[in-house]
């Protein structure tokens, strides 16, 4: 029976039954899902009515191996079979979770060697605003508590991880957050650097912590680039102050590569592009391709030393911490990542993206503001870019691409938070050159009809 609901029938059980995340309730009730997906291989999906569209995004920028991969489907039903669940606490262990563990240290940079192990991002970062406040208890410091994040910032949707979000709809979404997250200055490098006379100085994080004395900071929590912010990059230099400010106030620094991480950027981890080390690295997404609910947080040495030598108990775990199944399609994620070069497909098809994207920024009048890095990357749609004039936000201009977009059969995301209307790219790793082209010809076909 369940197959053969047609998309009118599912639609109306949708509209009755699921409420769906990050969507109005309202206009959902009124027209239903936009669209039912129900195959998908490599970059390409399918949906209800047969129609195909290639996943310019990799969903939500988590699929980065692509739909139908064979061996992780196999090696989850066979981890199932052989194992499937069993439980980490009380010093329980599993085959998949030890050796995922020692194979994300192996590709993590520096010291970072440890991990725990959460469903994504969300629980990735929440553990790590935990652990770093856990870490300065046992150091004897408990009142260092306070977190900083960055305006723009997205960093999930459970208390913590919202606390953290600098972007208003979310950070704003319920009545109240939880206690000691503060908010900085995005990607201010002068005032960050030292300079008083910048205007941002006093919202800077340098600003906060003399404001808010470096004995109350926990740490401080970043994206070396913003994802859902609208795919911001710092400038140069920006991932290295914030690592010597940190240094200097003895506070500790996590990077949420929950996007970045495994191969997004072009390099392994986002934060090897400006070569520094976080205290903590959360990741989830591209751990695991979107196969498995999995995230982790991977941590330096110093860290697990403190918390050894404390002889304390740590009370966090989530039941599917170490899950045996998520965490054997987690290992062989990574194994693909490595065997088949993905991490250098990802840099060298960005290059081509970015080509892509600057060749209809010169053929197109409404195209500005082009970044990438790997296979990230963000495109602004404007009114008037010769004289600067933004579309009026009523217009939604970015909403009304994306969709031309997704018609044409080209799945993309947009942010317009504040104005800035940024249609964001990220598909699959696995693309090909002539994948590239057909992004950009859709893209092209678009922005004809879009003028
Ligand atoms: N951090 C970043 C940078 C993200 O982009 C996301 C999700 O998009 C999250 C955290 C939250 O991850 P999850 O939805 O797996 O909880």
């Amino acid at each position: 029976k369940r197959n053969n609901l047609n998309k009118l029938e599912l639609s109306e059980l949708d509209k009755k039954h699921y409420l769906h995340p990050t969507t109005p309730p309202r206009a959902h009730y009124l027209s239903g899902p936009s669209t039912i997906f129900t195959e998908g291989k490599g970059i390409y999906l399918k949906d209800i009515e047969g129609k195909e569209r290639i996943d310019g995004v990799s969903m939500l920028w988590n699929v980065n191996l692509g739909y139908g991969n064979e061996e992780l489907a196999e090696v989850a039903k066979q981890q199932m079979l052989k194992l499937s669940y069993s439980s980490s606490f009380s010093g329980q262990s599993n085959e998949p979770a030890i050796l995922l563990a020692q194979k994300v240290a192996s590709l993590a940079p520096g010291d970072l060697n440890v991990c725990f192990f959460t469903s994504g991002g969300s629980e990735s970062n929440d553990t790590a605003f935990k652990l770093a406040r856990f870490y300065w208890k046992v150091k004897g410091q408990p009142e260092k508590t306070k977190i900083i994040s960055l305006e723009q910032s997205f960093h999930g949707v459970t208390v913590g991880a919202t606390s953290a979000t600098g972007i208003e709809g979310f950070n704003k979404f319920t009545t109240s957050n939880a206690p000691n997250f503060l908010t900085a200055a995005a990607h201010v490098l002068n005032a960050e650097l030292g300079d008083k006379s910048d205007p941002n100085y006093s919202r800077s994080i340098r600003g906060i912590i003399e404001s808010e004395g470096s004995d109350n900071i926990a740490a401080v929590i970043l994206e070396p680039i913003q994802g859902a912010g609208g795919v911001r990059f710092p400038p140069d230099g920006y991932l290295q102050a914030v690592r010597k400010l940190c240094d200097e106030h003895n506070i500790l620094l996590i990077a949420d590569e929950v996007i970045c991480g495994f191969g997004r950027t072009g390099k392994t981890f986002g934060v090897d592009n400006w070569n520094i080390v976080p205290d903590f690295l959360c990741v989830a997404k591209g751990i695991s391709s979107g196969y498995a609910h999995l995230g982790a947080v991977i941590m330096r040495e110093h860290v697990r030393e403190a918390f050894i030598q404390s002889d304390e108990m740590m009370f966090h775990g989530f039941t599917y911490s170490g899950h045996p199944m998520a965490c054997a399609v987690g290992l062989k994620t990574l194994e693909i990542l490595e065997r088949d070069q993905i991490v250098k497909n990802s840099r060298l098809r960005g290059e081509e993206l970015l080509k892509g994207l600057k060749y209809l920024e010169s053929n197109y009048k409404h195209i500005t503001n082009i970044r990438g890095l790997g296979l990230l990357a963000g495109i602004e749609l404007v009114k008037d870019p010769e004289n600067g004039i933004s579309f009026d936000p009523a217009v939604h201009a970015a909403a009304l691409y994306t969709d031309i977009c997704m018609d044409l059969g080209l799945q993309l995301r947009y942010f317009d938070w504040k104005g800035t209307n940024t249609v964001a790219l990220a598909p699959p790793l696995i693309i090909t050159s002539q994948q590239v082209e057909e992004i950009i010809n859709r893209m092209s076909d678009a922005f004809k009809r879009f003028e």
